[in-house]
C-alpha cells in the first residue's frame, strides 16, 4: 500500500510569512498533529544548527509546529542530542547556548529546549533490536520516554550518507555519543599521538580506566574501551577523534538506530522535512557549506521512508539531476531508504498529495 506524503511547494525560504502560511496548510491537511493525544509529552526532534551556520529550520516555523501540537492539548518540547565531533554542541551548556543564539528561546517558540546529558546514566537507555549490525542501541532516554515524536528536519546533503532527512535526524540525531560512535566506526576512538599535549583530561573522564598517562602521553587500551566517547569530548587538542569512516555500513547502522528510536512509537511518530536552503553538507558545518539546490518545499508524512524518498525525488527533479550523487559520488543516497524499507520502517511507494 502506498504511503501518503503531503507536499507544499515553497519558492523562497527567506519569505518567512509564506513558509509559515504553507506550513499551517500542510499541518491542517496532513493531520500530522493528531499523532499527539491530549496530555501527551511530544518531543520535537530537530537540529539547532552548528554555531556559525544559518542552515536550520527557523524558530518561527518550529513555533507553528509546537502550537499545532499544543492546540491538541499535547505538551511539546524541542530536543537534540550532543554531537560526537568537536564543535559548539559537544556538551549541554554550549549546545543550549547555540540553540538560544539561533533564536530557539521559550519566548520565540513557546516551549522549552531539552538537551539530554548522555554522560549521566539516567539520560541513556539501551534498546535491544538484534538487527544485522546493531544488537543494542544506545539512545537518549528523552526520545524513548516521550509519548510521541515529531521530526522537524532540514533536508540537505551529507558527506557520509549522501543526504540527511528524517531517517538520519532520528537514527544519528537521537543516539548518545556512544551510539553515534558505534555508527561511525568500530567503537573505539582514533588517537593522534602528535596532537596529544599530555593534559590527562581523557584519563579523568574514562569510566572504565581504558586510558592512562605514560610519559605525558595518553595510552588507550582498546580491549577495555567501551566506546562511550567521553574522552573525545574532553580532549582539548583533537588528539582523540572519531574515525569518520563512510560507506554502506554506516548508513545501515544509522537506519538500525532509527529502528531503535521508533521501536516503541508505533502510530506515535510523524515527520516533517523542510527542503529549503539545501546545502551540500550537514548543518554541523560552520563554514563554506554551499547551496546546491533551489528551495523546493515542505513535506509531511507518517512514514519516514516515504517522506525521505519523496523529498529526494523532488529535490532531484528541481535540479534536473541526481544532485546529491553529484556532490557526494562515493555515497549512494538511496541506500538508507532502501535498507529502511527492507527492515520494515516504511515504504518507498508513496502517493504525493500537493496542498
Ligand atoms: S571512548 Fe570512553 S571508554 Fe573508550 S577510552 Fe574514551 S572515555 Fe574510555
Ligand atoms: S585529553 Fe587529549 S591532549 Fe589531553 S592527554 Fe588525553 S589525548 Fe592527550
Amino acid at each position: 500500500m502506498k504511503s501518503r506524503v503531503f507536499f507544499t511547494p515553497i519558492k523562497d525560504a527567506d519569505d518567512i510569512e509564506a513558509v509559515n502560511a504553507g506550513l499551517k496548510t500542510l499541518l491542517a491537511k496532513s493531520g500530522l498533529p493528531a499523532v499527539a493525544e491530549p496530555g501527551a509529552k511530544v518531543v520535537v526532534k530537530l537540529h539547532f544548527g552548528e554555531d556559525g551556520t544559518d542552515a536550520f529550520v527557523r524558530p518561527a516555523h518550529v513555533r507553528i509546529v509546537c502550537d499545532a501540537l499544543a492546540a491538541r492539548g499535547a505538551f511539546p518540547f524541542l530536543s537534540d542530542a550532543n554531537t560526537l565531533y568537536r564543535g559548539k554542541r559537544l556538551n549541554c551548556e554550549d549546545h543550549l547556548a547555540v540553540a538560544m543564539d539561533h533564536g530557539f528561546t521559550r519566548e520565540a517558540v513557546g516551549v522549552d529546549v531539552f538537551i539530554p546529558d548522555d554522560t549521566r546514566d539516567q539520560n541513556v537507555v539501551d534498546v535491544q533490536i538484534d538487527r544485522q549490525f546493531i544488537k543494542t542501541a544506545s539512545i537518549c532516554r528523552c526520545y524513548t520516554d516521550a509519548d510521541a515524536i515529531m521530526t522537524v528536519t532540514h533536508f540537505k546533503g551529507h558527506g557520509l550518507t549522501g543526504f540527511g532527512g528524517s531517517l538520519k535526524n532520528l537514527g544519528m540525531g537521537c543516539a548518545t555519543r556512544r551510539g553515534k560512535l558505534a555508527q561511525h566506526c568500530d567503537v573505539t576512538p582514533s588517537f593522534y599521538e602528535d596532537k596529544c599535549i599530555g593534559c590527562g583530561e581523557c584519563e579523568k573522564v574514562c569510566p572504565v580506566n581504558a586510558i592512562h598517562m605514560e610519559d605525558d602521553r595518553s595510552v588507550l587500551d582498546r580491549n577495555k574501551c567501551i566506546g562511550c566517547a567521553n574522552c573525545i569530548a574532553a580532549c582539548p587538542s583533537g588528539a582523540l577523534m572519531v574515525d569518520f569512516k563512510a560507506g554502506d555500513d554506516l548508513q545501515k547502522k544509522m537506519v538500525e538506530y532509527t529502528y531503535a528510536v521508533l521501536k516503541n512509537k508505533k502510530g506515535k511518530a510523524a515527520y516533517l522535512n523542510f527542503a529549503l536552503r539545501i546545502n551540500k553538507e550537514c548543518d554541523c558545518w560552520r563554514y563554506g557549506n554551499q547551496r546546491i539546490a533551489p528551495d523546493v518545499g515542505l513535506f509531511a508524512s507518517l512514514d519516514p521512508v516515504a517522506i525521505d524518498k519523496a523529498s529526494l525525488d523532488l529535490v532531484n527533479n528541481a535540479c534536473g539531476k541526481e544532485i546529491f550523487k553529484e556532490f557526494h559520488p562515493d555515497q549512494n543516497p538511496y541506500l538508507q531508504i532502501e535498507y529502511a524499507e527492507k527492515i520494515g520502517l516504511g515504504t518507498t511507494d508513496y502517493e504525493l498529495i500537493t496542498v
